[in-house]
């Protein structure tokens, strides 16, 4: 998936329960992998996106749950999260497509007729594109996706107390091998610090997930362009929000709400995660992103959030 994974465990003392094979681990990853990725020509979801328009195609168990979600969380976003954001996506460079510099103003509004769920019928089990350039991309919410199958593959061979990492999305399960919740770093958000911890989060039974714009950017005529797309808009999202982190107990919905955040911006983010009735930490900048004399950032988070800071904090 275009980036890495880890899984800690430990068994509580003079017992061996947890009894997992790393093939296991990677046949299960090949598996959504082949399923979801817009990386490989010839997944499942490549083939749909290929598909004409007016054509019904069946899907997997493990597509339809996904898109199934995703088009939940694009009801209740009111659009802010869409996973047709492909074609746009690709165009700024951030897919597997190559995409150009500095897309013009009729590449963009071309891309981006193509985008809006509406334009897909999706009965539960199978889907319907109504134009042949409609293209989903599931990047926003199956790696956390896959951390969910890998957790239940985890509690199926008997393991109780572990984590499970893709790429920054992860879950938790009882307790670390010190006897405390796990201990879940969340990275200062700017790109000359990567690995440089801005907060530590104590976390049992929980999901957790971070959407930055840190990390995949690029600077055009010296404007940051991020990887998040406003569908709203259909330009790359332009709110104030560098670093959104999300707790839920399903970390395929941590992740697609990360993404929803860094889209709605601070204010309206935040309310929308009260509503939803998630925990959320969101850092901003408070300067304009140009200005790197001036750059900084400050943290929110609602109060759910304060819950899962360790005391000292
Ligand atoms: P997140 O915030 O979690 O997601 C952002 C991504 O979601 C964007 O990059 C975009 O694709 C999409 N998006 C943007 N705006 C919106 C919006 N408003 N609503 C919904 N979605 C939006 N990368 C590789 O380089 N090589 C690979 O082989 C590869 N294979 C992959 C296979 C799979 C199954 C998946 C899920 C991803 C793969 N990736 C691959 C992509 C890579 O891991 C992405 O960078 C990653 O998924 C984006 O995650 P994130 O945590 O950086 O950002």
């Amino acid at each position: 998936m275009g980036t890495m994974y880890a899984i800690q465990w430990h068994d509580v003392k003079n017992s061996q329960s947890c009894q997992v094979k790393q093939v296991e681990v990677a046949d299960l990853l090949l598996q959504i992998n082949a399923a979801m990725s817009t990386y490989l020509p010839d997944s499942e979801l490549s083939r749909v996106n290929q598909t004409g328009a007016g054509v019904w195609v069946d899907l997997s168990p493990e597509l339809a749950e996904v898109i199934s979600v995703a088009q939940k969380i694009w009801q209740q976003s009111a659009g802010a999260f869409d996973v047709t954001v492909g074609p746009l996506v690709n165009l700024w460079g951030f897919g597997p497509d190559t995409g150009v510099i500095r897309p013009s103003l009729a590449q963009q509004q071309r891309a981006g007729e193509y985008v809006g769920m509406d334009k897909l019928e999706f009965n539960g089990s199978r889907l319907r594109k109504q134009h042949a350039d409609l293209y989903i991309d599931l990047s926003a919410l199956a790696k956390g996706y896959a951390v969910d199958r890998l957790a239940q593959l985890m509690s199926q061979r008997g393991c109780e107390q572990f984590m499970v990492d893709i790429g920054g999305e992860i879950r938790t399960k009882g307790i670390n091998r010190h006897g405390k919740p796990w201990q879940i770093g969340v990275e200062v958000p700017d790109s000359n610090q990567l690995g440089t911890l801005q907060t530590v989060l104590a976390l049992s039974d929980l999901s957790i997930a971070t959407s930055g714009d840190y990390r995949n950017f690029r600077l055009v005529d010296g404007v940051r362009v991020d990887h998040v797309i406003d569908p709203r808009t259909r330009m790359p999202a332009a709110s104030t929000v560098v670093s959104a982190t999300v707790l839920h107990p399903s970390t395929m919905w941590a992740d697609a709400y990360a993404t929803v955040l860094m889209v709605l911006g601070v204010e309206e983010g935040l309310a929308f995660a009260s509503e939803q009735g998630f925990p959320a930490y969101v850092m901003y900048r408070t300067s304009t992103p140009d200005d790197a004399q001036t750059f900084g950032f400050a943290a929110r988070y609602n109060k759910q959030m304060a819950g899962y800071l360790p005391a000292e904090e």
